[in-house]
């Protein structure tokens, strides 16, 4: 044994000392600060009665059917593999591989991860064992430390597990790097390290019929056993690049903002960052405060929407500092509210308890036809889409800048982001908007960017490119009964799930946070609950049965995976464009994220009072 592995005297299970030390205090940063001129956090006035009209619709459209096909993603291989490298932590604690048992193995030390640890233990499930890519927990938090970096839902709702730790963020949208410290507090806590393999990604996840096992492969030469295996490894956790030509000649340091080098000194370097979605949207401000020149790469513009970030105030950390289960009953309230524009309809004073709702409710003389309904839903996104246009209009000055800041489809459609200062950054006269519209990027030489003919040398290239969906090798290499791989059922049957969380011919598999993974709720916490009280639920009835395996039927998961598909292409006016959400416009309806809100939770209830999705014990029919 090494000192990385050690046996409990008192349980005789192993116990992990396995968390790498932080590469360097360099990596430090704050998210969004708080902007005081009130102009730059509202939106100007909704247009009255503007409608999506005909020739509105023409505009989108014609915007998206611009960008169809553009998009072109490479996974981080041969030469561009460094890019995945932890930057993050000194490298990899020694120790043996392990050839052993457990009962349950979680894959990911992120927010779901992280929950489920403290349920599990708490309901009494111990031999629980986690394998992490990263060299410490977070999840999204270890990974992302660009500057800037904040949540965008609301911080108070957001964190799990502050009623139990006494935890009160100090911001609205807490900044990633105290998300991150949150993670650790956790961790701690529940003495989650204890069981914790830090820098082991799951490769290849096997089911063993005759012994009922999964056996766990890690890129670290461990061969486990476990009855359970569940997955909270995240959707979108490995980058990818833009394919463009050239860019493997580029001389310069580059990196992807999910590695974000603190060693390169980025203070007068003349930079280019080439995408402009969620992360790009806070890095840039932060960005243009240290480098000599910038520019910004942009194929499609991201709706910019207000920030109103703030501190908590002294009078909020007296009044829950004596309410117990305040965070709950907040995320509760929060969860209320369906539309994407939660972060600012959500008021505080509805948040606190303190109204009953958080806006007034129309009241229809007559029961809306779904198509009058959908209409009246598309309308009030364009009127919003309106308002985020002529705040481009109000705050940018350079009217070619502007225009090209302008998102041309329905709000929501691709990732919403929020912020105050990152329009007011493009006034600035080191700062430099590349539209590359709508094609993006095309080449990239040993200097730097060549767009339409024009070199932008750069001593410094950052891709804000993303995140592959499902990419990582965990969901890649799992086979199930007969050999078969996850894979293999999903492209050949379209993804199928049964509430996202079970897959049929995958026994005691579990997917947190999956494709169809829904939860009725854009709060990912909301959904790791939703899921986690879910898979204590499931291990306490087969604790009980004295069940060892669990599959679920054919039927059942078919009825659900129809559902998806159908409540998506239901509304899939609300979300026509181009969009990683859509598998940049090639998915299958249904099959990737939810859409169907609380039915999730109908399906669920039902289940669980009939159990008649589930098969314990034999294989299904
Ligand atoms: P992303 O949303 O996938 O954005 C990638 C960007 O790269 C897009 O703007 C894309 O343009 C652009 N791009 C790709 N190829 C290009 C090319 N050849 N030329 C020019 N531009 C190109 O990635 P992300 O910003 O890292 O965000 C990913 C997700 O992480 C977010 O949507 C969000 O869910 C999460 N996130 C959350 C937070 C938060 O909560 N605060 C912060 C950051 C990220 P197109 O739009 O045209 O494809």
């Amino acid at each position: 044994m090494t000192e990385a592995i050690r046996i409990d005297p008192e349980t005789g299970r192993k116990i992990f000392n396995t968390r790498a030390a932080k590469a360097s205090e360099k990596i430090d940063g704050k998210g969004y600060s708080v902007v005081t001129d009130q102009k730059l956090r509202e939106l100007p006035k909704a247009p009255e009665g503007a409608t999506f009209n005909a020739v509105e619709q023409a505009k989108y459209r014609e915007f998206k059917e611009a960008r169809r096909g553009a998009a072109d993603y490479m996974a981080m291989e041969g030469d561009f593999r460094k890019y995945l490298d932890d930057v993050y932590s000194e490298p990899p604690i020694p120790r043996e591989a392990l050839t052993d048992e457990c009962e349950i193995l979680v894959c990911g030390a992120g927010f779901g991860g992280l929950l489920l640890w403290q349920k599990l233990s708490e309901a009494g499930f111990t031999d629980v064992r986690f394998c992490e890519k990263g060299g410490d927990v977070g999840g999204t938090w270890y990974w992302n430390r660009y500057p800037g970096i904040a949540c965008d839902v609301e911080s108070y709702s957001y964190l799990p597990l502050l009623d139990e730790t006494g935890y009160i963020p100090s911001m609205k949208f807490a900044s990633g790097f105290e998300i991150l410290e949150h993670c650790q507090r956790i961790a701690t806590k529940w003495g989650f390290y204890d069981h914790c393999l830090f820098h082991t990604t799951v490769e290849d996840t096997t089911w063993d019929e005759e012994s009922g096992r999964w056996i766990v492969e890690t890129d670290r030469g461990d061969k486990m056993r476990a009855r359970f295996v569940i997955l909270a490894n995240g959707i979108l956790t490995t980058p990818k690049l833009a394919r463009i030509p050239g860019m493997e000649k580029f001389q310069g340091k580059s990196f992807h903002t999910s590695r974000w080098d603190y060693n390169i000194d980025l203070t007068g370097k003349t930079v280019g960052i080439i995408g402009t979605g969620a992360t790009a949207i806070q890095a840039i401000p932060e960005l243009a405060k240290v480098v000599g020149q910038l520019y910004v790469f942009q194929r499609t513009p991201s709706s910019i929407d207000v920030r109103d970030q703030r501190e908590t105030t002294g009078d909020e950390r007296e009044k829950w500092a004596m309410e117990p289960g305040w965070a709950q009953a907040r995320r509760g309230r929060f969860a209320r509210i369906s539309e994407v524009r939660a972060a600012v309809l959500a008021n505080d004073d509805y948040l606190a308890g303190k109204v009953k709702d958080f806006k007034e409710r129309k009241q229809y003389d007559r029961v809306l036809t779904p198509e009058e309904r959908m209409q009246k839903q598309l309308d009030s996104s364009f009127r919003l889409m309106e308002q985020v246009r002529a705040r481009v209009d109000a705050i940018v000055k350079d009217p070619k800048t502007a225009a090209a800041l302008k998102p041309y489809y329905p709000y929501g459609c691709k990732r919403p982001t929020f912020h105050d200062d990152y329009l007011p950054t493009f006034n600035l006269p080191h700062v430099h908007l590349v539209d590359t519209a709508p094609r993006g990027v095309a080449e990239i030489n040993e200097r730097g960017v060549v767009h339409e003919g024009v070199e932008y040398p750069l001593d410094v290239l950052i891709y804000a490119t993303g995140f592959q969906w499902m990419g990582t090798s965990t969901f890649q290499k799992i086979k199930g009964r007969a050999g078969r791989s996850l894979t293999e059922k999903w492209n050949s049957e379209g993804t199928r799930t049964f509430l996202g969380l079970h897959t049929q011919g995958f026994p005691n598999l579990f997917i947190v946070t999956g494709p169809q993974g829904g939860g009725g709720s854009f709060n990912f916490t909301d959904v790791i609950y939703a899921h986690a009280d879910y898979l204590i639920w499931m291990m306490k009835t087969m604790r009980d049965r004295g069940e060892n395996v669990v599959d679920v039927r054919k039927e059942p998961e078919d009825k659900y995976a129809e559902h998806c598909a159908e409540v998506d292409i239901a509304t899939a006016p609300l979300r026509d464009c181009i969009s990683y959400y859509n598998g940049e416009g090639k998915a299958a309806p249904g099959s990737l994220a939810y859409y169907g809100g609380r039915q999730w939770d109908k399906f669920r209830m039902e289940a669980q009072t009939s159990l008649a999705p589930y098969v314990f014990g034999e294989e299904p029919n």
